[in-house]
């Protein structure tokens, strides 16, 4: 062993051979370099650990295509298209919401041009760059002033500092969420410099224990959407009409983290509970945070939206301009607003509502259109099979879709190995494994996609 680590070229004698001269052409001196180590230092590893009895030729052309392939990799972009067949529609570690191609368009134009971003071209003064969502956001909400910023985070954020900073914040005991590891509710309240007066109980928190908590140091009468969990039994929260009286006679401020925020009645897709923005509004809310990317299906962006003279303090808050909106953001979220104004059909043209409102014959014609496909290149038990489509994205967590999903199998291949090669592939395919099998949910798919499933079973079936 000591013999072949001691056989083991350097570098630099590597670089001055012929084939990686050839490399240099296309590879900086300091990429190859670098392969070259990574590719030492992988053999090192082999002759240590026993797996490597003889080295290879270094001066072969082998050896130059196992760099030369490094190089490749190196030079793939990181972030990458997929597939997402698992049947999560806003799935976060996939990216949340696909865009409408409008909304592509204007990311498209305002990334390629200049644009009146914060230009008023009416005057040639400066603008703000609110104005070109806050009346569309208005309209569809029935709030009177809307801002829009990074994230639903950031919104909760500001809103809070903003209304409530060294002052208290009145929540429920059975509201206080955590979302996605490093966003908790009481961090949140804490890091806005307000103070986190939980009341009520896990299960049950009434108005009344909100009255009784409220004092001159109060600010805040916070409600949030549990989005990724659900109390059951027996189970009491407040009306929003009750917060809203509350704060009116208390001189407080109703404030509501929606999450998720649905523009359009989703009972019809059979999502029921999933609060919509306007309904809230009307319902009392002084203000309200939602996401952009969840289920609106628009680009990352929190919204906030209510009252006028909360929302103008928002505005002029230090924070603000810490987290504010960027230009292509902005410009998708404006033509996925957009979609959601008559005579358009945002459940055609938007694709996480176009997710949901899938029929169940187009989810069995797409299952069937895979599965064949699948057959015919040969793999085992192809088979099409009921299953339960999510939502996502920490909203609607018990509420699901009933769907369709392919299972497929490679020969002599174990489901969990059959899983990571396809996601290896130049188009990744991401699934499920249920009951030792691999599942593909056909509900989170577009007919376009098929093909690169196809394409990835066939490139690990060659491995
Ligand atoms: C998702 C969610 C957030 C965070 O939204 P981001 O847009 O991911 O920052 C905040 N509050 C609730 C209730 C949520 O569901």
């Amino acid at each position: 062993m000591t013999n072949l680590l001691r056989q083991l070229p350097q570098v630099d004698m590597l670089l001055s051979g012929a084939l990686m001269a050839g490399l240099a052409e296309t590879y900086s001196r300091s990429e190859v370099t670098e392969a070259l180590r990574a590719e030492l230092a992988a053999l090192r590893a082999g002759i240590q650990s026993g797996a490597l009895q003889a080295l290879p030729d270094f001066a072969g052309t082998a050896f130059a295509d196992r760099i030369s392939a490094r190089l490749d990799a190196r030079r793939r972009p990181n972030l990458v298209s997929l597939v997402n067949a698992t049947g999560i529609i806003v799935h976060t570690n996939l990216g949340r919401s696909r865009l409408a191609p409008e909304a592509l368009a204007a990311i498209e134009a305002a990334g390629r041009s200049h644009t009146n971003l914060e230009m008023d071209l009416a005057t040639g003064k400066r603008g703000s760059r609110h104005v070109h969502v806050e009346e569309l956001i208005c309209e569809l909400t029935g709030s009177e002033a809307a801002l829009v910023v990074n994230n639903c985070a950031a919104a909760v954020l500001l809103s809070l500092m903003a209304t409530a900073q060294g002052r208290k914040v009145i929540a429920s005991r059975g509201e206080l969420i955590e979302i996605g590891g490093s966003f908790r509710l009481p961090d949140i309240i804490a890091q806005s410099g307000a103070v986190l007066k939980e009341v009520g109980a896990t299960n049950k928190t009434r108005a009344a224990d909100y009255a009784a908590a409220v004092d001159d140091d109060t600010a805040v009468l916070l409600k949030s959407h549990t989005s990724n969990y659900q109390i059951v039994g027996f189970t009491a929260a407040p009306k929003r009409e009750d917060l809203a009286a509350l704060a009116r006679e208390t001189r407080t401020i109703f404030m509501e983290d929606l999450g998720s925020g649905v523009l359009i009645d989703l009972a019809p897709y059979g999502l029921k509970d999933e609060p919509v923005v306007s309904d809230v509004i009307r319902s009392g809310a002084d203000l309200v945070m939602f996401s952009g990317d969840k289920l609106l299906g628009g680009p990352q962006c929190g919204i906030i939206a209510g009252r006028g003279d909360i929302v103008r303090s928002l505005k002029s808050h230090p924070l603000c301009r810490a987290v504010r909106i960027d230009k292509l953001s902005l410009a998708a979220l404006e033509a996925t607003l957009r979609l959601y104004r008559a005579p358009n059909d945002p459940f055609r043209r938007i694709p996480v509502l176009r997710a949901i409102a899938q029929t169940t014959s187009d989810l069995q014609a797409r299952a069937g259109r895979l599965a064949a496909a699948l057959t015919a290149i040969g793999l085992e038990d192809v088979s099409v099979v009921p299953s339960t489509a999510y939502v996502g994205g920490g909203s609607l967590p018990q509420q699901t879709l009933e769907s369709f999903a392919v299972t497929a199998a490679l020969p002599g291949t174990a489901p969990d190995t059959l899983a990571a090669r396809l996601r290896g592939c130049s188009v990744p395919v991401i699934g499920r494994i249920r009951d030792e099998r691999f599942f593909m949910d056909v509900r989170t798919l577009t007919d376009e996609e098929l093909p690169h499933i196809e394409a990835a079973f066939q490139a690990v079936a060659a491995q």
